[in-house]
């Protein structure tokens, strides 16, 4: 049962993206055919075009293309955040068919807070986990030992630290949301880690749609009024470098 650390990967996205969000603005304004209008974005630069679409808040089109993420080492406690975002496709492990039992799989994996490292406390926190392991593999035996029928009830004794792995689809313009409030110095740190890494790797693919996501301070007033964190000049320089 070792402790997980975050780790996100772009599997798949729409080819050529900002071609095809080109085109779908393009289609708004012109009477050209769909055909011809595919050679003229495919033949011009289209960067000016698109930022000035995103600028504009034409946002319809951004949503032709989609980004989908592979993401593990994250806590439970993330991915419920992560679930809650109804604009998305999501495939996540279930902790009903793949047991946590120690002897069969080596037992749960799990996040530890970077506070309690920063307190000190990581041994005190890992021998809960192992404490946690040890009813749930006794649980899992009182209820027979086999498969999902003891895992659906045993896992009522997991932990939210305990790590899952999640396969997330999203368009462009409910990435440009998330980025705005999960990115935010206001989100929980774990979401808020793998939403930047999200956002680092869009930025590499579509760095015309993507060029000023993030918190919503980034490109306007901060959003967040009195719980604001007051770090604006801070936050809009590092999302002005992330790369
Ligand atoms: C800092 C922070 C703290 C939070 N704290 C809590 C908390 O304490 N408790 C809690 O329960 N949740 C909490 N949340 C979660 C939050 O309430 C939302 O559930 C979450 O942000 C996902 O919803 P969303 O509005 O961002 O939009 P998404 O589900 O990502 O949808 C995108 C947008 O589509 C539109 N939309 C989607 N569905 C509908 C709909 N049914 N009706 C109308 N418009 C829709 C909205 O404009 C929405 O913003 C928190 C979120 C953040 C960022």
């Amino acid at each position: 049962m070792p402790e997980s650390k975050l780790n996100v990967i772009l599997l798949r996205y729409t080819p050529n993206p900002e071609e095809m969000v080109s085109q779908a603005a393009k289609l708004c304004y012109s009477p050209a055919s769909v055909d011809e209008l595919k050679k003229q974005v495919a033949s011009k630069d289209q960067a000016n075009f698109i930022e000035k679409l995103i600028d504009m808040r034409h946002l319809s089109p951004i949503e032709h293309i989609i980004f989908t993420f592979g993401v593990e080492g994250i806590s439970r406690a993330c991915s419920h955040q992560i679930v809650r975002h109804r604009l998305a496709s999501y495939s996540q492990q279930s902790q009903r068919y793949v047991g946590q039992h120690s002897k069969k799989t080596g037992g749960f994996d799990f996040v530890v807070p970077p506070s309690i490292e920063k307190i000190g406390k990581k041994k005190w926190f890992v021998e809960k986990m192992k404490i946690l392991q040890e009813w749930y593999d006794e649980l899992v035996e009182m209820l027979g030992n086999g498969g999902e029928s003891a895992f659906e009830d045993a896992r009522f004794l997991l932990p939210n630290a305990a790590e899952t792995k999640i396969i997330i689809t999203m368009n462009a313009r409910e990435l440009l949301h998330f980025f705005r409030v999960r990115c935010c110095n206001r989100a929980q740190w774990e979401i808020r880690a793998m939403a930047i890494e999200m956002l680092r790797l869009v930025k590499k693919v579509s760095p015309h749609i993507f060029k000023d996501a993030g918190p919503g301070c980034v490109n306007s007033k901060c959003p967040e009024g009195k719980m604001t964190c007051g770090k604006m000049d801070e936050v809009r320089e590092k999302f002005k470098k992330l790369s």
